[in-house]
Formats: C-alpha cells, structure tokens, sequence
C-alpha cells in the first residue's frame, strides 16, 4: 500500500496529512490522530451509503454519534450551521469532542466552522472524500458557510487536527467531479511547478484510471505545496494569493450562472485560460505554454472558454465585488510561465474585452 504523510508546519497548529488507499478502514491511524474518547462523524445523505458505516466501525473504540446533512451547496449556511450546533448541545458534548468531516468540501468547510465556534473551538479531523476537497479544501484551515448575499462570507481560520485522505473513496466520485478536481491540480502545476505540470501531461491516462501509485503522487504533491504556502502565509496576506490563478474569472462565471450550473473546477479551469491569454497578449506568457495550457486543460474534460453568453461587462461587475478587490483594483493572477505566476493589477476593461474575444 502506498502511504504518504505531510505535514503542515504552524507552530502549535501543526498537523499531519495522511494519503493513502483504504485509510478508512485504518483504526490505528485514527486512534492515533485523535485526541479525546467522544467523537462526532458529520457526512451528508450520498457519501453517507458509501462511507459512514466503514468509518462508524474503524472508530468504534470512541464515543460515536454521527449526524447527516442533505447534499448540497445550499446547505452550507447558518441553518445547519445551528443545527449542528443543537445536536452536539443535545447530545452534551463537551470541549472534548472531535468532529469528523466525511464528504466533500461542502462537508468540510461547515464542520470546521462549526468546529471553530462550538463551545469557543472543538477538535475536527478532515476525511475529504472528492478530490478537489482532498487538494484544496481540506488543506488550509479556512472554513465557512454561505450567507443569502454571498458565498463564503460567514467563517473562521481554523486548522484541522488532521487531514486523512483516502484515495479509494474516489472511486465512486462522479467523472464530472473528478475533473472538476483536476482543474485546482491543473492549477497548483501552473503556478509552482512545471515538472509536476509535466507529469500530469505523461501519465494523464493513469491518472484517470485512477491508479493508486499516481494518485497518491498527485494528491502528495499538491497537499505539499499547499501546506508550504499556508506554512508561509495563513491568513492570505501574501503568497497564498497565487492560489487563486483563474479564481476571479471563475467566480464571475460561477455567479453570474447561477452557482451550481458550472463546478467550480470547471469555472477555474476556464478562468485560468483567461488569464493565461491575458498574460500571453500583454508578451508576458509564450505562446507554446499558453497553448500546453488550453490543450491540457481540454484534455481533461474541462472547459478551456466562458459561457457564449457572457459579456465583458458581466465578469466586470462581478470581479469589482470580489473578496480579492483591493482598493478597487481589479488585482488577479497571471502566468508569466508554466510553473511561475505573479499578481497583476493593472487590467483594463478594453484588455479584458480583447481577451474574452
Ligand atoms: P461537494 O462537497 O458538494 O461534493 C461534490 C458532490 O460529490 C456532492 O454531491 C457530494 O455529496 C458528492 N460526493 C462527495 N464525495 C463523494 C464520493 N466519494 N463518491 C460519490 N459522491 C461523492 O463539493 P466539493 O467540490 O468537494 O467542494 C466544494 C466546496 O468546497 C464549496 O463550498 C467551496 O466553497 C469549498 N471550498 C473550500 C475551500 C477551502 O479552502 N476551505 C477551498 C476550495 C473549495
Ligand atoms: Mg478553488
């Protein structure tokens, strides 16, 4: 079995993220990584059939209760941000209880929300069951749920006690959700590292066949250069900023079609082509890379242009209300080449209406 650990590096905050094949089944792991006796696993209604009972059994030397929110980004809000809350107080759990997130990130962030909140902050241990959550979400500490006026408005900086990534879960995750996770490993290549870039090109066809040897590498690597950037910057005041490479083109999509229509992998896929053409018609980009970048992404099953119906005017509204505005500047990130990015903040609308074109 190939088994990796990592570990994100915060002083007292520090934890380890486990990969492997079939770490659900593994008690020792989980005893391990868990501090107290009681321990609360939180899953939703379709990972619940998959999942809950392999887990429920690998834990079952704790105190156990677990509880299930129905599946959807729409439930990732201050309702069963409350309900949850009322189901740890009827059950009297103490400071001492450890949530487990069983799901995908819509899972993930609201537990560790929760987590962050509960009795003025609980354990919670993250067991990412889609592949976008098991490279990106899961990883960080960032946590949130979605208020009627925007998405992730409502949230803490909370770090995990551990990460435990099972690769095996993938096998049951839709083809659409897993290419929608290889838009943020598409992403990590493009901006830290044109060698893992590479690999993902070579071994593409393992890759989809979901090998275990190659997705535990990827899902390896990516964790890794996550845990450096938070190691390095936490609270995004730096060089996690890099991390959204296509994420202001994809959340204008993403909004202005009605959250859900496109995943946001797929938003991010064709974002990053944007803002790869952004970079190449300003001479910052080379041509050939620009054009590795669209055919790999394509490659993937990801869309590499905006909706037909999207005008400039429509990415401008809805990048102007961005979290990452700052002082009004359309600030964003290009690719100067495969495997470097850097922060621009000079795109006009006339450059924008160009590139979408
Ligand atoms: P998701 O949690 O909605 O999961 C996608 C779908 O897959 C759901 O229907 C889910 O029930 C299902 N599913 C999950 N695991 C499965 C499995 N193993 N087999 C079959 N079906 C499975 O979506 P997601 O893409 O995992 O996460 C998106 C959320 O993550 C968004 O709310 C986003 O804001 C958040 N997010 C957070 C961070 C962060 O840093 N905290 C980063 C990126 C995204
Ligand atoms: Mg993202």
């Amino acid at each position: 079995m190939h088994v990796s650990e990592i570990e994100v590096s915060l002083d007292t905050r520090s934890y380890p993220i486990v990969i492997g094949q079939g770490l659900l089944k593994d008690q020792a792991l989980f005893e391990r990584l868990i501090r107290g006796k009681k321990v609360v696993i939180v899953t939703n209604e379709t990972v619940a059939p998959l999942y809950l009972a392999e887990l429920e059994s690998t834990l079952s030397n704790f105190d156990l209760l677990s509880f299930q929110l129905p599946d959807g980004e729409q439930y990732k809000s201050l309702e069963y941000f409350e309900k949850l809350n009322s189901f740890l107080l009827e059950n009297n759990c103490g400071r001492d209880i450890t949530l487990v997130a069983l799901g995908g990130g819509v899972v993930g962030d609201l537990v560790g929300f929760v987590a962050a909140c509960y009795q003025r902050g609980v354990d919670f241990v993250q067991v990412p069951t889609t592949l976008l959550a098991q490279v990106d979400s899961s990883v960080g500490g960032k946590t949130a749920v979605n208020h009627p006026l925007g998405k992730n408005m409502i949230g803490a900086f909370k770090q995990p006690q551990a990460v435990v990534i099972d690769t095996q879960t993938l096998s049951t995750l839709p083809a659409r959700e897993f290419a929608a996770g290889m838009a943020e490993v598409l992403k990590y290549g493009i901006v830290f590292d044109r060698s893992f870039w590479q690999s993902l090109i070579d071994d593409k066809s393992l890759i989809t066949a979901l090998d275990e040897k190659s997705l535990v590498t990827v899902i390896k690597r990516c964790c890794q250069i996550k845990a450096e950037i938070v190691a390095a910057d936490e609270t995004e005041k730096g060089a996690r900023a890099l991390l959204n490479l296509g994420h202001t083109f994809g959340h204008a999509i993403e909004a202005e079609q009605g959250y859900g229509v496109w995943l946001h992998g797929e938003a991010v896929a064709a974002g990053m082509v944007i803002a790869a053409k952004v970079a190449e018609l300003r001479g910052y980009l080379s041509e050939d890379d620009y054009q590795e970048i669209v055919n790999t992404i394509a490659s993937y099953d990801l869309p590499t242009k905006k909706p037909e119906s999207m005008q400039t005017a429509d990415f401008v509204k809805h990048m102007k209300r961005d979290k990452k505005v700052q002082n009004s500047v359309m600030r964003f990130i290009i690719p100067t080449e495969i495997g470097h990015c850097e922060i621009m903040d000079d795109l006009t609308a006339q450059e924008l209406e160009l590139v979408l074109k």
